[in-house]
């Protein structure tokens, strides 16, 4: 009789041991860290002394991954916030032609985004999350659903109380205002012991000025890590995640392909370049993909044709080659889509069709900017090394039921 009541006694405490752990796992999943570092290509971690990332990649999983085509930051930065590639959450560029509108329009709608991002399925499962970042759009665009948020440009960051702590927000084009991100990111974690998700995006401007070898881009990726350095030490338990949404390369000629199509009789509707935001200091709008949307679809071989005896052109896609290979949504892309090689890209010139670019041009865009390095570290249930092939892969496994 002892013994039976024992036994139960054991297996009552048993699964009530187990009901409260998984209870447990399942009310608080592992505090989380991503950082977006804009522009980091693999090239600019190995030109740097950033002794704080190589103790991540020492430490964790480290993989040079490929990312998204056409290599934008919305493009990748969307893919991933959702862990999913455009062809599911339809973010195809930093622009889009409406065929509603029959304009080219900024993606800036939430609405625009059809798969839900990480900060919904952290509310979903209970987790608090914050977003920083040193652009308003991914604000505008992704921060829906985070508890909290900020950027420079948003409505009361000067009169925040990151404004009273780390000084008015400095300027959009500068590398301190990743700085400013990341102190203010650091703060709001020591003083917010319940948020669960905090993603970090810095922005690329220090890349688009200088190559990965000079001492500028050196300078600011020291100071990076060594941000990097002290969110481990404040939160020695969280997961941390890094990686990029594309590389950057120097770029020496510029076309405007509607004014080239246009000067060789095969005119089409519009031509758009997915690179092109309201940063304009950044590229000028200029990247090494475009899409083309034509009058009619009988012109398609010839426009084709005319693009590719271009210079510097090194790939004509058809919409349904380029949504096979690129993971895009057909909808969301033009009828062609035109690649460039290492030193083109195209966009808009006033009253040109092509331009020789100045030699410290820096812009990113083509397939040579898709190769980006990931660092997963300390992540308690992350998948192994060979799941994170893509950067949208970081945290696609975070937050699922
Ligand atoms: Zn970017």
């Amino acid at each position: 009789m002892k013994k039976i009541f024992l036994a139960s006694l054991c297996t009552a405490i048993v699964l009530l041991c187990f009901h409260s752990a998984s209870a447990q796992t399942a009310a608080k999943p592992q505090r989380t860290i991503i950082i977006m570092m804009d522009g980091f290509g693999n090239d600019y971690y190995r030109n740097s002394d950033m002794p704080n990332l190589n103790q991540l990649e020492k430490a964790g999983i480290y993989n040079v991954v490929t990312s998204l085509m056409p290599a934008v930051t919305n493009v990748n930065n969307i893919a991933i916030a959702t862990g999913d590639q455009p062809s599911k959450n339809g973010i195809t560029g930093n622009v889009f032609f409406n065929p509603k509108t029959q304009k080219e329009e900024y993606i800036e709608d939430p609405a625009l985004i059809l798969t839900p991002t990480i900060f919904q399925r952290a509310k979903n499962m209970g987790v608090k999350s914050a977003l920083f970042s040193c652009k308003k759009k991914t604000i505008d665009l992704m921060g829906g659903f985070a508890d909290i948020s900020l950027c420079p440009e948003c409505d009361g960051a000067g009169s925040s109380i990151w404004a009273k702590e780390f000084g008015t927000p400095p300027d959009v084009y500068s590398k301190e205002i990743s700085y400013w991100i990341f102190k203010s990111a650091i703060y709001t974690i020591k003083n917010n012991s319940d948020l669960g998700l905090i993603f970090i995006h810095t922005t690329d401007y220090p890349m688009h000025m200088w190559p990965p070898e000079s001492a500028d881009a050196k300078d600011f990726l020291h100071h990076v890590d060594e941000y990097i350095g002290e969110l481990r030490k404040i939160a020695p338990d969280a997961a941390i995640l890094i990686t990029a949404d594309h590389g950057l390369n120097s770029k020496s000629l510029c076309w405007d392909l509607e004014k080239a199509l246009q000067a060789r009789n095969t005119p089409v509707k519009i031509v758009i370049s997915p690179e092109k935001d309201k940063y304009v200091k950044h590229h000028r709008g200029m990247g090494g993909a475009a899409y083309v949307y034509l009058n009619d679809n009988k012109d398609l071989e010839n426009v084709k044709k005319t693009i590719l005896s271009l210079k510097g052109v090194e790939a004509v896609l058809t919409r349904t080659q380029a949504a096979k290979r690129f993971g895009l949504m057909p909808e969301r892309i033009g009828d062609l889509m035109v690649l460039a090689d290492k030193t083109t890209v195209f966009g808009y010139l006033e009253n040109t069709e092509s331009e020789q670019l100045d030699t410290h041009y820096r812009s990113h865009g083509s397939g040579y900017e898709a190769h980006v390095p990931l660092f997963v570290y300390n992540a308690k249930s992350a998948p192994n090394a060979a799941y994170f092939k893509y950067n949208y892969l970081l945290a696609a496994w975070l937050y699922r039921n």
